[in-house]
């Protein structure tokens, strides 16, 4: 995912102007020394017209690569930037300097030893095992929690709708319709409120930002001063004394100042709610299309059921931005402190009523560019001069039109083939690219994909080998295809392992598999070229063969022990010898002991959790899996992880490769067949046939005036503009922040092109581009009405969670309430009319951020508890840095669907509530889901009749443990829940296990953590309390 080591994420924050206030914030972006070509001289840009292509690899498996330039050196300052403000990343400096290299430092004793056995499969494999002592398996532990609570977006209220405005400890006065004169909130001042003081705070506001934490960066040892916030125990994240499950909305100690009588709790339904909003946008935009034709216009919220239609302007599924209306310069910017990012979903998937992108073929004169910036033909460009030259909307550079691509203008100046060329009038298509946007100025090689099981004792015994074996003769028939054509071009491969390889013969010539193996796992290689990679259609019998054999041949076996980066190397060098780009799929039980490159050890200490140490927990352990990153992306290898731990696994490391290569890790924690087994085959399933590009490298060009500086993904930077994705999948999305450089204009506008250069599933080369214009405004109220909270909150979320790599937890969660509170005094203070200082007035489109920025901060990887598994945090870490905005919306405010009154003869689903115990019925029956956990929470008062109808027992007593589906009946309530159970989990892009929990049982606590509008069990304030210390903290700001 993030990047953060591999981009010069260092420590420097970047020297941008006026941009103080959040610049260094979330780990200041990458230095930019070669930025000067936007909007630059001509010659700024050197890059040949493959602008964006791959430099081949340069160093050889093994060999230490280059150092990188001195850029990244900690000591060198760019554009003035400040020194270092934090300590460097712990994985950046990595390849900063020349890897150890342990595949070659690690010299072999003997020649690898190759065996070709065929036919006896079984027997060979028995000459290849050293009989070890039968080790059982490691004990079940981990009651690993379920990914933290997702939030539903926010959204945005149209421009002209009022913002809310609340007076804490009255009725909301959100806006006209909220009519009521505002309630004069106690103040805020009161003895019990005199916390300490507020990191940051004593800065007059807006005001330059202070030496210490104005960002995420690390206090200096001037900031020393009592950081507020974080100390006040109890609600705001900070550990709490203890669960206090019986306090749902309490103030236990709050940092107060609520009016009167601190029993007197607000009305709950006075603040903002998600589900509120999320309904009132589906109401007004819902079932419509929306067209793109006009700039800075703010979409409809992700959760919003509409249709696109490209007019100009990239589809919301493709690119949103935390706003739509830029600040005119770097000083409003930083200012307000409101991220400026855009989210890029380049594959996004797009539902059936909408056109797929057309593929714009220039033939081998390639697309046409601008010749200073590189920028490609877009509706941005302006054709002049009777259509003879074209002026570039990014560098305003004048062109010539190539003669073969002259077309005249009509009266409006307007090429009189604009709408038969899709680059003229769309925001979003592609290009034919041709040799030169090729590595080695070869047509690319179909991708491939390599099956590498662990077939070690746990795998097998748990039954997982088989149940994969079993399920790849389906998968296999439904690789995904190009179109129109009639079988998948991509070829297969399989491995088997544990401390050793074995590489398999499936060419469609033989009449038995045939197995290779490699017990040198030090010096990596694949010892069979000619028939390893094949089409599955031609060699489907022999496949078929092998799959039969593999749970048989190792049924046996009694090695526990495991290799990974070994694994990893071996698909790499698989794909180095076929010359193509591809995907491993990888499916490990445990952390890799054995003696081999990459070999790791335990190293959770829940000792850490709440110290400054605590950040390592996240860090994966360098070396190895850096060089394994690097060598990947170069050669295009993504690799994806199915884990099945049954302990620690230090998924922080083990992950850290996928989440370098645009892969995902998948984690089943005790394996079992009956109750995962399905649940892990939908998500392979909707893995293996997701839509994919590979060996990719996007880059972000903006108009003059500001630029792309920072990139969170599961990406790779070996420099500051190319995005290096070795696959890039439907539902990974870029999040990119954006900076100033100079003014912008609010008549030109901000322009954005997206263009990313991939290889099909068929072996392809193209560039897909995706064009986006936003407002530019002097105006901060412009700015706040374009805000998307969704948006938003993906950016903290991903800035936070690689700010925890580096920084304390409470460095970070207090950065982000201070930020949230300047963003919101600053509205206060600009925007809105004068009130009173007891009311809380929110912009509108910002009404809920608190509530996601209160989940987020409770989310698992922020929360510093230790009831929390190391690997449960490190693997939401990782996750929510590839998300888009639909998937971390959904991850910090699940929906919450009650199901005892619904209608069943319905179409629709329920509409959500709340999430939050007061919206629960003892006579309840609710569906909880995030996106990665969903729950079946039944009221312990459930009437017989509906637990009758959809379990087929008499009463709640009767439920069996461990259900993981509802039993197929036939009646109306049972049909209507399964439908909507089975819509939900084809939505999302992760399965989703049921957990079917009842009131105040124990499992239930696993639940109650998804109620993010609650106090946590884990330490994090309610929403309520939340929001009163955010108002006290705007009060603070302002005066
Ligand atoms: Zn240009």
């Amino acid at each position: 995912m993030s990047q953060q080591g591999y981009v010069a994420a260092p420590p420097y924050s970047q020297a941008q102007p006026g941009m103080g206030g959040y610049q260094g914030g979330f780990g200041a972006g990458p230095a930019q020394p070669l930025y000067g070509h936007y909007g630059g001289q001509p010659q700024a840009f050197t890059a040949p017209p493959t602008g964006i292509m791959k430099s081949p690899v340069s160093s050889a498996a093994g060999m230490p690569p280059p150092p990188l330039s001195s850029q990244y050196s900690p000591n060198i300052q760019q554009n003035g930037a400040h020194p270092q403000r934090y300590p460097a990343p712990p994985a950046s400096s990595a390849y900063g300097q020349p890897a150890p290299s342990p595949y070659n430092s690690m010299a072999s004793q003997a020649p690898p030893p190759t065996q070709q056995l065929t036919n006896q499969m079984s027997a060979m494999n028995m000459g290849n095992y050293a009989p070890g002592p039968m080790q059982s398996p490691p004990p079940p532990a981990m009651g690993q929690p379920p990914m933290p609570p997702g939030p539903q977006s926010p959204l945005m209220s149209p421009p002209q709708s009022p913002p809310a405005t609340m007076a804490m400890g009255g009725p909301p006065m959100a806006g006209p319709s909220m009519a009521g004169p505002p309630m004069a909130g106690p103040p805020m001042a009161g003895p019990q409120m005199a916390g300490p003081p507020m990191a940051g705070m004593g800065r007059p506001f807006p005001g330059p930002p202070p030496p210490g934490p104005g960002g995420f960066q690390q206090p200096g040892p001037g900031a020393a001063g009592p950081l507020g916030y974080q100390q006040q125990a109890g609600p705001f994240g900070g550990p709490m004394t203890g669960p206090q499950p019986g306090m749902p909305g309490g103030f236990p100690g709050a940092p107060g100042g609520l009016a009167g009588p601190p029993q007197k709790k607000l009305d709950a339904d006075s603040i903002p709610s998600i589900t509120q909003v999320i309904g009132e946008d589906q109401e007004r935009q819902g079932g419509q299309v929306y067209s793109t034709n006009v700039r800075g216009q703010v979409p409809p919220l992700v959760t919003t059921d509409f249709s696109v239609q490209d007019q100009g302007n990239a589809s919301p599924r493709f690119m949103r931005c935390t706003t739509y209306t830029l600040p005119c310069t770097a000083d409003l910017a930083k200012q307000c402190q409101v991220p400026l990012a855009t989210i890029v979903k380049p594959f996004a998937s797009l539902p059936k009523n909408e056109t797929p992108l057309y593929v714009v073929n220039h033939g081998e004169t390639g697309p046409i560019r601008c010749n200073r910036c590189k920028a490609y033909m877009c509706p941005y460009m302006q054709f002049i001069d009777g259509g003879r030259r074209f002026q570039c909307g990014f560098c305003n550079c004048v062109n010539e039109v190539p003669v073969h691509y002259f077309q005249h203008l009509d009266h409006m100046g307007r090429r009189v083939d604009f709408y038969e060329r899709p680059e003229l009038s769309l925001g979003s298509y592609e290009f034919a690219a041709t040799l030169e946007y090729c590595k080695n100025n070869k047509t690319p090689n179909p991708p491939a994909y390599i099956f590498m099981i662990d077939v070690s004792y746990n795998n097998i015994k748990s039954g997982l080998v088989k149940l994969i074996c079993e399920e790849l003769k389906t998968l296999l028939e439904n690789l995904p295809r190009e179109e129109g054509t009639e079988s998948s071009a991509i070829k297969v491969g399989f491995v088997t392992y544990n401390k050793i390889l074995h590489f398999y013969n499936v060419k469609s010539a033989l009449a038995q598999p045939q197995m290779m193996v490699v017990s040198d796992t030090a010096e990596m290689f694949v010892p069979l070229l000619d028939g390893f990679l094949v089409n599955y259609q031609e060699s489907r019998a022999v496949i078929f063969n092998l799959l039969d054999q593999i749970p048989d041949m190792f049924a046996d076996t009694s090695e526990s022990e495991t290799v990974f980066a070994p694994v990893i190397q071996a698909g790499v060098e698989a794909f180095k010898a076929a010359e193509c780009s591809g995907k491993l799929f990888i499916f490990q039980s445990s952390m890799p002991t054995a003696d081999a490159p990459g070999k790791l050890k335990n190293r959770d200490d829940k000792k850490l959790v709440n110290t400054e140490k605590e950040k390592t927990l996240f860090q994966p352990q360098k070396g190895v899996y850096e060089q394994l990153s690097k060598e990947c992306v170069a050669q295009g290898c993504c690799v994806d992880l199915f884990l099945f731990p049954s302990q620690y696994v230090d998924l922080a490391t083990m992950g850290d490769v996928p989440s370098h290569t645009g892969g995902s890790v998948y984690k089943y924690n005790n394996f079992q067949v009956e109750t995962d087994g399905e649940h892990f085959l939908r998500d392979l399933r909707k893995d293996i046939q997701k839509s994919i590009g590979f060996d990719a490298v996007m880059r972000v060009r903006t108009s003059t005036g500001f630029r792309a500086t920072d990139f969170f993904g599961a990406v790779y930077m070996n420099n500051t503009t190319d995005i290096e994705m070795a696959a890039v999948d439907c539902d990974k999305a870029v999040t990119v922040e954006l900076k100033h450089d100079d003014t912008l204009s609010e008549e030109s506008g901000a322009l954005m092109q997206c263009a990313l250069l991939y290889t099909t599933i068929s072996g392809q080369r193209r560039l897909r581009v995706h064009n986006l214009s936003l407002n530019c405004s002097s105006q901060l109220m412009e700015l706040y009405k374009s805000c998307e909270t969704d948006s938003l909150i993906n950016f903290f979320a991903k800035s936070a969670y690689r700010a925890i790599l580096n920084q304390p937890l409470k460095n970070v969660r207090e950065i982000l309430v201070n930020q949230t509170a300047h963003m919101l005094a600053c509205y206060r203070k600009n925007c809105a009319n004068p009130s009173a200082a007891s009311q809380l007035i929110l912009p509108s489109a910002m009404k809920v951020l608190p509530v996601y920025m209160n989940s987020l901060m409770k989310s698992a990887p922020l929360v510093g508890s230790t009831e929390l598994s190391t690997d449960e945090r490190a693997h939401q870490r990782l996750s929510v840095m590839a998300m888009g905005v639909e998937d971390t919306q959904l991850l910090l405010y699940p929906r919450l669907i009650p199901l005892h009154n619904m209608d069943t003869s319905s179409e629709a689903p329920p509409a959500p509530v709340r999430c939050s115990e007061e919206g629960l019925t003892d006579a309840g029956m609710f569906l909880l889901e995030n996106g990665h956990s969903m729950f079946l929470w039944l009221g312990q008062a459930s009437p017989p009749d509906l637990i009758q109808s959809l379990f087929n027992v008499p009463s709640l007593s009767h439920l069996q443990g461990h259900m993981s589906s509802l039993p197929e009946l036939d009646n109306p309530l049972s049909k209507k829940v399964r439908s909507i159970i089975s819509e939900v989990q084809d939505k999302r892009p992760n399965s989703m296990k049921l957990q079917i929990v009842r009131q105040r049982d124990k499992p239930e606590m696993l639940f109650r953590q998804f109620l993010v509008e609650d106090k946590s069990l884990h330490g994090g304030a309610s929403y309520m309390d939340f929001l009163t210390y955010v108002h006290r903290e705007i009060r603070q700001l302002l005066t």
